[in-house]
């Protein structure tokens, strides 16, 4: 499975998956334009896809999916395509659907947006599986039965960095209600099957309070698996 980040953070996030089949587009958080113009140095077009899933209705995630809707099916919680304006494919948490030559199970997640869900998607092309989670403090589900192959996880803020900045109150009480701190990042990858894994995408940095170098360093020495982080504007370091 090949990934693809054209954005990764608190301003936008969109990812592309090729399983060699069929395209999927996972988030639709940059404008249109902006979408069009990534796709197009990829030499791709939105037409390319299967369809576009996305997690929640932040805009960061979903700025672009009524422009989207227009040409692809998109898939979200009742929840993000409502408040989005958007009709698309419900996605219900714990259940499965598939898209092209991919199988996806949604869970819900623990944001401060209602219908946030995380994904586990399967390739039924090359049998792999890639688990996407962003936007949530930590997971309530136990996922060790499964086996991911390719792991897409937020790795928001570190909790020093967090605890020495002087930010207003409502701010951190956010921060730590609704993302996932570099320490429960860890927590949370040891609680999967990494067996097989290949490779680890550190996803939606915080801009002021993360250090991409120290939660590459952290994470790829922690598990031994390729880690990767996704830049803010594409790409990864
Ligand atoms: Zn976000
Ligand atoms: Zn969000």
């Amino acid at each position: 499975m090949k990934i693809e980040s054209l954005a990764s953070s608190s301003s936008g996030n969109c990812y592309v998956i090729d399983d060699g089949h069929n395209k999927l587009l996972l988030e639709g958080g940059i404008p249109y334009k902006e979408l069009v113009s990534k796709l197009n140095k990829l030499h791709l077009k939105i037409t390319d896809f299967v369809g576009c899933v996305v997690s929640h209705s932040h805009n960061d995630h979903a700025k672009a999916m009524k422009d989207i809707s227009r040409f692809i099916l998109v898939y979200a919680s009742v929840e993000t395509l409502e408040q989005k304006y958007v009709k698309g494919h419900t996605l219900k948490s714990a259940r499965r659907i598939d898209i092209g030559s991919y199988q996806v199970i949604s869970f819900n997640t623990e944001h401060d947006c209602p219908g946030s869900l995380g994904f586990i998607i399967r390739s039924y092309k090359t049998g792999e599986s890639l688990l996407f989670l962003t936007d949530t403090k930590y997971i309530k589900f136990n996922l060790r039965n499964f086996k991911f192959n390719y792991v897409m996880i937020e790795c928001n803020y570190i909790d020093s960095i967090l605890d020495e900045q002087e930010i207003n109150f409502a701010l951190k009480k956010r921060l730590l209600n609704s993302h996932m701190s570099l320490t429960t990042c860890v927590k949370t990858l040891k609680s999967f099957d990494l067996s097989e894994c290949k490779e680890i995408y550190l996803i939606h940095l915080s801009d002021h309070r993360s250090d991409e170098q120290l939660m590459k360093k952290t994470i790829a020495s922690e598990f031994g698996i390729v880690t990767k982080v996704c830049k803010k504007h594409g790409g990864y370091i």
